[in-house]
């Protein structure tokens, strides 16, 4: 088989290794002569890899211990209406409108009580991040979506929030980067982007949060369930949730974040070189600052040049460089598992297209 690039946003690229030592175990995992889909969620087995999971979370993201760690279900899309559910109780929230998903999380917040856009780039099609905010004072938290994986934008910094909750979306970029926890009353990321296969979503959130979460919910759209419960209140995405788990052992092997963050920045600088060193060939949509160091938006001189791009890219196993169908244009997802060496063949077939296409 040829080798293929995979730069698709989301289910998205994972590591060789972990898929082929899921490949090595599926029949019978730890020699108990049965697989990892087939046993109880309540088994021992099972309960080592969560376990584990957790703890290599905990370790390599700097997690506080006053935080809570959950594997929930329904996508980061559940979460745009769990938090306002759980946290607003008819108060108000401070949102920044970055673009596709923040958008979304605004939306189901509304239906929970009065959203504060705080700051908004919707005047420049969501090509950057804000810089100044209006927070509320009695604003119950901070909404930020901390890459946009449709726009292709990235904080850099997150927003000092005067002590307000700082609650951020990531999706798209949750170990990619270290992050500071400071400000941070939760994170919440659906798997599929950088850690693991789609099912699960991953929420972190301070204990004070959780306690302040409103009575009276429906079970499953409690987070003090999935808290109490340590996330075994129902049948957890137990599959997802081992290859998260081997997906930590292979960061872990990477050296952990520090690492990883410092391998991100180099494939990032490559394609961003390519692009600014096209002669405006390639033009990054996204404001040079604010670019984001994973999902990389641009646009050819024609859509007719893009769509013969994407095609061609294809034939030469380059595959997923398709924008997202609200924006058009192309999109190279270089997510951790992406290695340098796959954005370096991107970047010559860039060139060469270029050459061969004027
Ligand atoms: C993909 C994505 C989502 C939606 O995730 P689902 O798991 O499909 O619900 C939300 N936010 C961001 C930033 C994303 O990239």
């Amino acid at each position: 088989m040829a080798k293929k690039y995979n730069f698709y946003a989301g289910p998205a690229i994972l590591p060789q290794e972990v898929m082929k030592k899921a490949q090595d175990e599926l029949l019978d995992f730890n020699g108990i002569g049965l697989s990892i889909l087939e046993i109880s969620h309540r088994s021992k087995d099972f309960d080592a890899v969560i376990t584990t999971a957790e703890a290599k979370i905990r370790s390599l993201l700097g997690v506080p211990e006053n935080f809570t760690v959950m594997f929930l279900q329904g996508g980061a899309s559940l979460q745009f209406g769990m938090i306002p559910m759980n946290l607003l109780k008819g108060g108000k929230a401070d949102y920044v409108h970055t673009g596709e998903w923040a958008k979304k999380a605004i939306k189901e917040a509304k239906l929970f009580g009065t959203v504060n856009v705080a700051a908004s780039s919707e005047d420049k099609n969501f090509s950057y991040i804000p810089e100044k905010f209006g927070f509320s004072p009695d604003a119950k938290y901070v909404h930020v979506t901390s890459n946009e994986t449709i726009g292709g934008i990235q904080w850099t910094q997150f927003p000092d929030t005067n002590g307000l909750p700082l609650i951020i979306d990531m999706s798209s970029d949750i170990f990619s980067r270290r992050i500071d926890f400071k400000d941070i009353g939760m994170i919440y990321a659906g798997a599929q982007k950088n850690i693991g296969p789609a099912g699960v979503t991953l929420v972190i959130m301070r204990n004070d949060l959780l306690e302040s979460c409103a009575d009276g919910l429906t079970t499953m759209l409690s987070y003090k369930t999935h808290a109490k419960e340590k996330s075994l209140y129902n049948t957890p995405p137990c599959f997802a949730i081992y290859i998260i788990k081997l997906v930590m052992d292979w960061i872990e092997g990477l050296g952990g974040l520090a690492a990883v963050e410092k391998i991100n920045d180099q494939k990032a600088q490559a394609i961003y070189d390519a692009i600014d060193h096209s002669d405006g060939y390639y033009r990054g949509t996204a404001n040079p600052k604010d670019r984001s160091k994973m999902n990389v938006t641009f646009r050819l001189p024609s859509e007719e040049l893009e769509e013969k791009f994407i095609n061609d890219a294809k034939k030469a196993g380059f595959i997923g460089l398709k924008g997202h169908r609200s924006v058009g244009g192309c999109r190279a997802s270089i997510y951790n598992a992406m290695g340098l060496d796959g954005v370096k063949a991107l970047v010559q077939f860039m060139e060469k297209f270029a050459k061969e296409n004027k």
